[in-house]
């Protein structure tokens, strides 16, 4: 078995510039947040500004162990690495460019693409202006600004708007759409646009770009709706397309669709029966949780392993400050499809240990039939709300036992932020029986 990738170190696009530099970016930041809320240390610590790519020191430090681990893992298992562009000459043939005008061929009979995705980049921007970025480049930004726009409010756009307030910027963070990340729970998203206020981000709804304006050391956007917005740099967050377009897809009849993704049937096989895709280049949800088990179930299907199950069920995990995550339905689409549901709430500052952390906001709301006390859907707006879904979502994933009862016949640790599944349930039971 080969894997055939351009970089010289393995872990791909979600390693080197991702969900790992933007994750560990994140936790920086967070820790800076957590010390200069803490009256401990606010009169010791003088804060001065640093760089983006100074405060990614720890995040090289994660990259290269997450490097070393997956390449055991490769050596383990007896898997070749070829570095390379690889492309199709025909169906059972790849041309891999291993060097500068260098070239290999290599013959398979079945093959997995998963060349992922980039940022979407508009001819309109120049993104080789030293004020111009997108989320790869972001990650190289050698200067300190007081404000940044961000253009596109979607997940990687939010979570960067956390970074950066934490820093200590001033962000405009520009939607297209009339509200945040409008997919989720609308009380949820009301509570992220609610707290990036408090935090200073000015959030500009039904906005769309007509030009940018660039200079040495500010750019100036100006918005369809006649806005001019003067800032010291632009982060370019809106979409992604799929890195089909070196492939050479015509030599094997493939055709990627205008954001340059792949179709696949539920084995993950492509319309070209030897070959499969998985990851952000069959697009949803494009998230690197669910790549890795696509991946690994794509390879599955191949070799004709039939119990494989496509990902279907995948969490949402949005790593704002506070964290957002989700699974199932949300009321909105409950009350489109007439389900009686009721909803039971635990609020953060009610429990023990978000007091004990310091922590002022955050949700949990589970969402039960009213009759059957099956759970529908959990939402979660807080601190460590991607991992206390996982809890909630074991307990769907049962067969029996996957109602709100459990939850109430459950002894949990205390203090936890666990807890508040208990609450939230009680609160839900309530509801109910009263
Ligand atoms: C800023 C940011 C933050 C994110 N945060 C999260 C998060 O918190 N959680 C989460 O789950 N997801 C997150 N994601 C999404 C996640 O990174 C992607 O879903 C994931 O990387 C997809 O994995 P993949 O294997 O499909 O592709 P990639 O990780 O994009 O890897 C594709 C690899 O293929 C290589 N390649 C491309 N073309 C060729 C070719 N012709 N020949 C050979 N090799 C080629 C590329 O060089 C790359 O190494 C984030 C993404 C970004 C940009």
């Amino acid at each position: 078995m080969v894997v055939i990738d351009p970089r010289d170190q393995v872990g791909g696009n979600s390693t080197h510039v991702g969900t790992i530099p933007s994750k560990a970016l994140r936790q920086s930041v967070f820790n800076l947040i957590n010390f200069r809320r803490d009256p401990m240390f606010t009169k010791a610590m003088e804060y001065k500004q640093v760089p983006l790519n100074r405060v990614l020191a720890n995040a090289r430090k994660v990259i290269r162990n997450q490097v070393s681990t997956h390449t055991r893992f490769y050596e383990r298992n007896r898997i070749e690495v070829i570095q390379g562009w690889a492309s199709f000459i025909d169906a059972h043939t790849l041309r891999v460019e291993t060097d500068d005008n260098v070239f290999e061929t290599i013959t398979f009979n079945k093959a997995i693409v998963t060349v992922g995705s980039r940022p979407y980049r508009p001819e309109i921007l120049d993104f080789n202006h030293p004020r111009v970025f997108d989320s790869d480049k972001i990650l190289q930004m050698d200067y300190v600004v007081k404000k940044i726009i961000i253009y596109g409010a979607g997940v990687i756009g939010c979570e960067y708007a956390s970074i950066f307030t934490g820093l200590g910027y001033k962000v405009d963070l520009i939607n297209n759409q009339n509200q945040l990340l409008s997919y989720l729970d609308s009380e949820i998203s009301d509570a992220i646009a609610h707290d990036f206020r408090q935090f200073g981000v000015l959030i500009r709804s039904n906005e769309e770009i007509d030009h940018l304006e660039t200079h040495d050391d500010y750019v100036v956007l100006h918005l369809k709706s006649g806005k001019r917005i003067k800032s010291d740099a632009i982060l370019w967050s809106n979409g992604r397309s799929g890195n089909t377009e070196g492939l050479n897809l015509e030599a094997i009849g493939l055709k990627a669709n205008s954001r340059g993704q792949l179709k696949v049937d539920d084995t993950y096989c492509t319309e070209i029966e030897n070959i499969y895709a998985a990851g952000d280049v069959i697009g949803w949800p494009s998230l690197a949780s669910a790549a890795y088990d696509q991946g690994r179930c794509a390879a599955a299907f191949m070799v004709g392993d039939s119990d494989a199950e496509p990902v279907s069920s995948v969490p949402t995990g949005i790593y704002t400050i506070p964290e957002i995550s989700c699974i199932g339905k949300t009321e909105q689409e409950l009350t489109d499809e007439k389900v009686p549901y009721e909803v039971g709430q635990a609020f953060f500052k009610h429990l023990a240990r978000a007091q004990i952390i310091g922590e002022r906001s955050g949700v949990l709301k589970i969402l039960f039939h009213r009759d059957t006390l099956e759970i529908l859907g959990i939402h979660c707006y807080g601190n460590h709300a991607s991992e206390i879904i996982h809890i909630g979502q074991a307990v769907m994933k049962c067969k029996s036992n996957n109602t709100l009862e459990y939850f109430v016949n459950t002894t949990f640790n205390y203090p936890t932020m666990a807890e508040a599944y208990r609450v939230a349930a009680l609160n839900g039971l309530n509801r109910v029986f009263k």
